[in-house]
C-alpha cells in the first residue's frame, strides 16, 4: 500500500464527464489499496474569466478581493469531485484551503505556502476517506484567502504530498508526460521516462510548461517524486506510464543531454560604450531589480581601450520597454547606446550528464554553425547550455540539436 496524491488540472476537470473520468481513475487506486489525497484545479477557462471580473470593474483592485474571486473555481471543483467519488460508492470529503490548514505568506496573488498541518486530513485518510483539496489557495495569518500565482494547484499537491509524506505526486494533465522537446516542432520527439529535479528545474523556468516552477522546486527540496501523465490515457498512476520527476541517485541510465528547450518570450538590450569602471554593473542591474524586473543572461566584454565596454543581457519581452526606459534615467550611463531587439529566441540544451562529459558545447556551436546560424549570446550552467539567436531560425536549430544529441525517436511520435 502507498500512499499518493492526484493532482487534476483544468482540463481533467473541465466538464463533468471529465470529472467523473478523473473520479474513475480515482477509485482504481483506492481498489489497489491506496490512500488516496485528489489537489484539484477550477476547470479550464475559468480562473482567466474570474480574473476577468475583477479586472473589468478595475484593473487596480485590492489583491485580497481578487484572491477571494479567483480562488473559488478551485471550491466548485472540490466539491463536484468529491461527489463523484462518493457516486462511485468510495467515501470522500472536499477540503478548501483554510479547512486544513494551508497557511500561506500575506503576499496576495503569489503566496508562498508556509505550513500544512496535515493532521486533521491524516486521519480521515486512515479511515478510508478520499481528500479532496481544492488546489492553488491557502489562508494567511491574518485569516484571509489567498492564492498561489498561476499554476499554483501543481504547488498545492507537491507540498501536500511533502506534508502527508506521500510516496508520490501523480499530475495528471493534457500531455502525457515531460517530452525531449515541443512534439510541434519535432515529430521524433521523445517521452522522457526519468528526469531529475534539476533538470525539470531547467526545463520548467525555460517554457516547458508543464508544471508550475514553483512546484518542481518544493519537490526537489523535500524530495517528493513527481509523475506527470495524461488524464486522458487509460492508464492509471500506479502503471508509472508517465514522466517521473526524481532525484538524481535514481536514474541509472543519465543522458548527456535530456531535452532541448526553447523560450521565446525574452528580449535582448545592449549597452555599448558603458564606462568600464568599478561599480557599473551594479549601478545597471539594481535599478532594474528594483523595478521588478528579472534579467537573465548577461555577458561584459572586457574592454579593448580600457576605457569603454559594452554590456548585453536579455530581459522578458514584456518588461523591455520598462527596462530600457529604467536604464536611459542611470546617470552613469548618458554616453551608452542602448539598442533593444525582440526578434531573438533563447534555446538551450539541459542534461544532467553534462557534468560528468565533454564536448557537449562543441556539439551544440558545431550544430548551429553547420546550419549557418550566428550565436549571440552563450550561457552556460553546470548541466545548461543556452543560447540567443534570432528568432527566424527557431525550428530549424532545435531540429538541428535534437538530432545532434542522438534524442530523435525511431519512429515519429
Ligand atoms: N486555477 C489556477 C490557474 O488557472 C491554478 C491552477 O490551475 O494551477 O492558474
Ligand atoms: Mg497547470
Amino acid at each position: 500500500m502507498a500512499r499518493i496524491v492526484l493532482k487534476f488540472g483544468g482540463t481533467s476537470v473541465a466538464d463533468m464527464g471529465r470529472i467523473e473520468r478523473a473520479a474513475g481513475k480515482i477509485a482504481r487506486e483506492v481498489a489497489l489499496g491506496h490512500e488516496v489525497a485528489v489537489v484539484v484545479s477550477a476547470m479550464s477557462g475559468v480562473t482567466n474569466q474570474l480574473a476577468d471580473h475583477c479586472n473589468a470593474i478595475t484593473p487596480i483592485y485590492d489583491a485580497r478581493e481578487y484572491d477571494t474571486v479567483v480562488s473559488s473555481g478551485e471550491q466548485v471543483t472540490a466539491g463536484l469531485m468529491a461527489i463523484a467519488i462518493q457516486k462511485l460508492g468510495i467515501e470522500a470529503r472536499s477540503w478548501l484551503g483554510w479547512q486544513v490548514p494551508i497557511l500561506c505568506s500575506e503576499v496576495h496573488g503569489k503566496a508562498r505556502i508556509e505550513d500544512i498541518d496535515s493532521s486533521k486530513m491524516l486521519r480521515h485518510l486512515g479511515r478510508d476517506q478520499v481528500a479532496v483539496l481544492a488546489g492553488f489557495q491557502g489562508i494567511t495569518e491574518r485569516n484571509r484567502i489567498a492564492t498561489l500565482g498561476r499554476g499554483g494547484s501543481d504547488t498545492t499537491a507537491v507540498a501536500l504530498a511533502a506534508a502527508l509524506e506521500a510516496d508520490r505526486c501523480d499530475i495528471y494533465t493534457d500531455v502525457d508526460g515531460v517530452y525531449t522537446t515541443d512534439p510541434r516542432i519535432v515529430k521524433r520527439a521523445k517521452k522522457i521516462k526519468k528526469i531529475s529535479y534539476e533538470e525539470m528545474l531547467e526545463l520548467a523556468s525555460l517554457g516547458a510548461k508543464v508544471l508550475q516552477t514553483r512546484s518542481v522546486e518544493m519537490a526537489y527540496k523535500r524530495d517528493v517524486p513527481i509523475q506527470v501523465l495524461s488524464s486522458f490515457d487509460d492508464a492509471i498512476g500506479s502503471d508509472l506510464v508517465g514522466t517521473l520527476v526524481t532525484r538524481e541517485e535514481d536514474i541509472m541510465e543519465k543522458q548527456v543531454v535530456n531535452g532541448v528547450a526553447y523560450d521565446k518570450n525574452e528580449a535582448k538590450i545592449t549597452l555599448i560604450n558603458v564606462p568600464d569602471i568599478p561599480g557599473v554593473a551594479a549601478e545597471v542591474f539594481g535599478p532594474l531589480t528594483d523595478c521588478d524586473i528579472n534579467v537573465d543572461m548577461i555577458v561584459q566584454n572586457v574592454s579593448s581601450d580600457g576605457k569603454v565596454t559594452n554590456i548585453t543581457f536579455t530581459v522578458p519581452k514584456e518588461d523591455l520597454d520598462r527596462a530600457t526606459e529604467c536604464i536611459k534615467n542611470i546617470d552613469k550611463l548618458k554616453g551608452a547606446d542602448v539598442r533593444s531587439d525582440k526578434d531573438i529566441v533563447k534555446i538551450s540544451v539541459v542534461g544532467i550528464g553534462m557534468i560528468s562529459h565533454a564536448g557537449v558545447a562543441k556539439v551544440m556551436f558545431q550544430t548551429l554553425a553547420d546550419k549557418g546560424i550566428n550565436i549571440q549570446v552563450i550561457a552556460t550552467s553546470e548541466i545548461k547550455i543556452s543560447v540567443i539567436i534570432d528568432k527566424e531560425y527557431l525550428e530549424l536549430a532545435v531540429r538541428a540539436l535534437h538530432t545532434a544529441y542522438g534524442l530523435d525517436a525511431e519512429s515519429a511520435a
